[in-house]
């Protein structure tokens, strides 16, 4: 579906809407989903921020019959339900477990990059029903189908996912969560031809499923990646590789897009590191953020395959764009600043080796700064 066309429905959807505010929010969304399911085409994640601006336009359209414009003119945030989720004190842990699973259903599978990224990611948005509440941060443990070949008769062994959304998921319902999933694919270190039958079992269950297959959920988990919130005037700085962004998209849609009690009044720090341009994750909505809230959202992205070279006249891998703004990482660090890093294992040896020498050169001890960090619970990793 082209980005007019997603316009064009969403126009659609809403000027034929009335009602109350959560079945408008429904109806547009319906409508919206029903088309992408069937184009995995990579405008779909424009049509996914299409929807979030098509709400907001919504919102404002409800007493009116027609409303044709989509274009976002107000910064006003998306109201969310139920706001019982904020009750808590603490944040749900593994309520279901590998031998008790939740079966939810797949709402929708998109194609995340564009045609020229090096392999594939798919946003997933699942309906748990409101049965599986979470907080941004946390992952789900997904039971691929099937047998676990190294224990004949027993299920697979559990695979985790960063949750991408918020607790209110991708509808704004507390009825869905979102995964960002790169399919596993393995390729014959000697020919180079790809062998299906090494491929990952869950990643591609996960990107193969259509909407209504079942699925098996355990969990949530995870309180490494929790976002402080006692402190609303905070700075965030969050650093990914590739879906390693999952747990961002949700932070930053619970910072700007959702009208949530805990107002963010401090900075939010994202950089992102991928191969090129079309392997961009979320890359609309975070460039919304950047226009609408600039005093409060920062964005780098480190684009590998694409000739922007770090000052050693190397591939820019995100360490090294780290490495251009350290001054000020650093003193952010001092003042108090979280730092996050989430994304595949092989990111956190570059980025400390970074962080030592950018040390080292400002006269401090990168070993006593990385205890203190710790101690202060500023330093968050989930690699796998
Ligand atoms: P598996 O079947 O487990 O295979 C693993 C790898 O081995 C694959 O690359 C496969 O191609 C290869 N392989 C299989 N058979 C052979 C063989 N015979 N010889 C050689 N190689 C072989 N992933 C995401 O995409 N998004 C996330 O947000 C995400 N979040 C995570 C959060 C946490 C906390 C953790 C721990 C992991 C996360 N992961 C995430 C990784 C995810 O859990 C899985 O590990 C990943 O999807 C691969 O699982 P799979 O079942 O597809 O592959």
């Amino acid at each position: 579906m082209s980005h007019s066309a997603a316009v064009s429905q969403a126009s659609a959807a809403f000027s034929v809407s009335s009602g109350n505010e959560r079945s408008l929010k429904r109806s547009i969304f319906k409508q919206n989903n029903s088309i992408s399911f069937n184009s995995k085409s990579w405008a779909s994640s424009l049509a996914l921020s299409q929807r979030t601006t098509s709400l907001r336009e919504a919102k404002r359209c409800t007493n009116t019959t027609i409303c044709m414009s989509v274009q976002q003119t107000s910064s006003s945030k998306v109201a969310v339900t139920p706001l019982e989720l904020e009750d808590p004190k603490e944040p749900p842990l593994n309520l279901y477990k590998p031998k008790s699973s939740y079966t939810a259903k797949i709402v929708s599978v998109e194609r995340a990059v564009g045609p020229n990224a090096p392999g594939e990611t798919c946003h997933i948005v699942i309906d748990h029903d409101g049965n599986l509440p979470y907080w941004e941060g946390q992952s789900y443990g997904v039971i691929p189908p099937g047998e676990n070949p190294k224990k004949p008769g027993a299920p697979h062994n559990v695979r985790l996912y960063s949750i991408a959304s918020t607790r209110y998921g991708d509808f704004f319902d507390g009825k869905t969560a979102s995964l960002c999933v790169r399919r596993a694919v393995y390729y014959d270190p000697e020919t180079g031809k790809e062998d299906p039958s090494k491929n990952g079992v869950c990643s591609n269950f996960l990107c193969d499923s259509k909407p209504g297959d079942k699925i098996q959920i355990t969990g949530p988990s995870g309180k490494v990646m929790l976002l402080p919130e006692n402190d609303p005037n905070a700075t965030h700085i969050m650093i990914a590789t590739g879906t390693g962004v999952a747990p961002y998209r949700g932070y930053l849609r619970r910072m700007f897009m959702e009208n949530v009690p805990n107002k963010f009044t401090g900075l939010a720090w994202l950089f992102l590191g991928v191969a090129n341009t079309d392997s961009l994750l979320y890359d609309d909505e975070f460039t919304k953020y950047l226009k609408d809230h600039p005093e409060n959202f920062r964005f780098d992205k480190a684009l590998s395959r694409e000739g922007e070279k770090n000052k050693r006249g190397g591939k820019m891998y995100v360490q090294d764009k780290i490495e251009e703004y350290s001054d000020e990482i650093f003193k952010l660090l001092d003042n108090g600043a979280h730092i996050y890093f989430c994304g595949l294992k092989g990111m956190m040896p570059g980025i400390q080796d970074t962080l030592k020498r950018v040390a080292e050169e400002r006269g401090e001890s990168w070993e006593l700064k990385l205890t203190q960090l710790r101690k202060n619970k500023q330093w968050h990793v989930e690699v796998y």
